[in-house]
């Protein structure tokens, strides 16, 4: 039975996103259609979204203080795209919503706001994006948690043992890049409140596969990127408690996040800071970008946010079953085969250099898939087992039989994944690992690719 026919009808077919048409050449010739299953680095745009922005392309104009007619529109526009967002998230009265440029640059701004003193409290299996910001403040890691309960227990523990009277937050991923599986956030985040803490949601991988309420996760503030919500023109959001983001310097210095400046008698300068989201907005904002963001938003929430999930577990449980089914393959988890995850799925496989694995999947499947740590090496580190070593040469295989893989490959997908990518996948998987690659590769400029003659 083919998927789509094993999925509930009231399940939607993949929304349209753009390159869906796109056809790439095979190394062993002949052309197909690009499957592209690398959404958790960044996601193909929604149809919808492109043609609200091209539809708004001709009226765009500066925002803020223009007093030209579409000046004004555009700052409209720039402000419902805020409210949008703002209703997507559940946001509560009195919380910001904050453009930025990416969930990094969001979670970086959090960092450079947060009051002096403050103690954060990391867990060592997150995202760089989320491990390495504070660099102003106290910080405590976490070792990796083999159960979502084992989590909360470990925060719990830390809290209790490091929060004296100062400021303290808690910075935890929704869903991981690497493994796709879902945090405790709700749970971890009355932990953090129990203990007079704060917590920050990076829902970088969260967001565009699930729906995500700040009040309702009870959560302080949530970070992400529009890149991966199916939005790529180069903005994200910060959103959440007002207060320690007005307190705070200005994240940029510059124009529109000052209200008023003068020069003083001393030669000197003064400044006059905005309060509101506007002090932490300095120069001319990409209005495109967070046009885009509400488009996604907006497109999600009217498709069914809870039937297109329903349609990424349908995939995700294909996938997951397909690979079960080749022994050679180890699927990378924390949390054990019954933990509930988006569509993110990390593996190794037994005899092969990853690198090498994902290149055979470009090259003679077109299927473009990750290879490597995914910008969280402390935890891929942990799941494979490995030290610091550098992956070997491609071509070789990674690991002497017994010794622990040194990278791995993820495969990732969302609203926009057709059946036949995921059955593609799922069939060269199979058969690259019965009969091998048809062609030779080797390392070029750190990249594993083809040879020019097949060898
Ligand atoms: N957090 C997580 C969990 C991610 O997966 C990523 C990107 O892969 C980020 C943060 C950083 O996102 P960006 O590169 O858009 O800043």
């Amino acid at each position: 039975m083919s998927l789509s026919a094993a999925l509930p009808s009231s399940v939607h077919a993949p929304l349209p996103v753009l390159g869906r048409e796109v056809l790439v050449p095979l190394v062993t010739g002949g052309e197909v259609p690009y499957a592209a299953l690398d959404y958790a680095a960044s996601a193909p745009a929604l149809q919808r979204v492109w043609d609200d922005v091209a539809a708004y392309a001709p009226y765009y104009g500066s925002v803020h203080r223009g007093a030209g007619h579409l000046s004004q529109l555009s700052t409209d526009l720039f402000e419902q795209s805020r409210a949008t967002v703002a209703e997507f998230l559940g946001c509560r009265p009195g919380d910001q919503v904050v453009f930025t440029r990416s969930t990094t640059d969001s979670l970086n701004l959090l960092a450079a706001a947060v009051p002096a003193g403050t103690n954060v409290f990391v867990f060592e299996t997150e995202h760089h994006a989320s491990l390495l910001p504070w660099r102003n403040a106290e910080v405590t890691y976490l070792g990796a948690p083999r159960t979502p309960g084992e989590a909360v227990a470990t925060l719990r523990r830390a809290l209790a043992a490091g929060v004296a009277d100062g400021p303290a937050l808690v910075c935890v991923t929704g869903a991981s890049n690497v493994t796709g599986e879902i945090w405790p956030v709700r749970e971890l985040a009355a932990a953090a409140h129990a203990h007079g803490a704060r917590i920050v949601l990076d829902a970088a991988q969260l967001a565009p596969h699930h729906p995500v309420d700040i009040a309702d996760l009870d959560v302080d503030w949530v970070a992400f990127s529009g890149h991966k919500l199916y939005a790529p023109f180069g903005s994200g959001v910060l959103a959440g408690r007002a207060d320690w983001l007005t307190e705070a310097e200005p994240y940029l210095a510059g124009g529109g996040a000052s209200r008023r400046v003068a020069r003083r008698t001393d030669g000197g300068v003064d400044v006059d800071w905005h309060t509101t989201v506007a002090r932490h907005e300095a120069g001319s904002p990409n209005v495109i970008g967070a046009y885009a963001i509400a488009s996604a938003c907006r497109a999600l929430t009217e498709a069914g946010f809870d039937r297109l999930v329903e349609r990424e577990q349908a995939l995700l449980a294909r996938v997951r079953a397909g690979l079960a089914q080749v022994p050679e393959v180890k699927v990378l988890s924390l949390f054990g085969d019954d933990a509930p995850r988006v569509g993110v799925v990390s593996f190794v496989v037994e005899g092969w250099n990853s690198s090498n694995f994902a290149a055979a999947l470009s090259a003679e499947y077109g299927i473009g898939v990750r290879d490597g740590l995914f910008c969280a090496h402390p935890l891929v580190r942990t799941l494979l087992g490995a030290g610091g070593g550098e992956p070997g040469e491609c071509g070789a295989p990674e690991a002497a039989p017994g010794d622990p893989a040194l990278n791995a490959i993820r495969v990732s997908f969302g609203v926009g994944t057709p059946d036949e990518h995921v059955e593609r996948f799922v069939d060269a998987v199979r058969e690259l690992v019965a009969e091998g690659a048809k062609w030779r590769y080797r390392t070029e400029g750190g990249r594993c690719v083809p040879e020019r003659d097949r060898g």
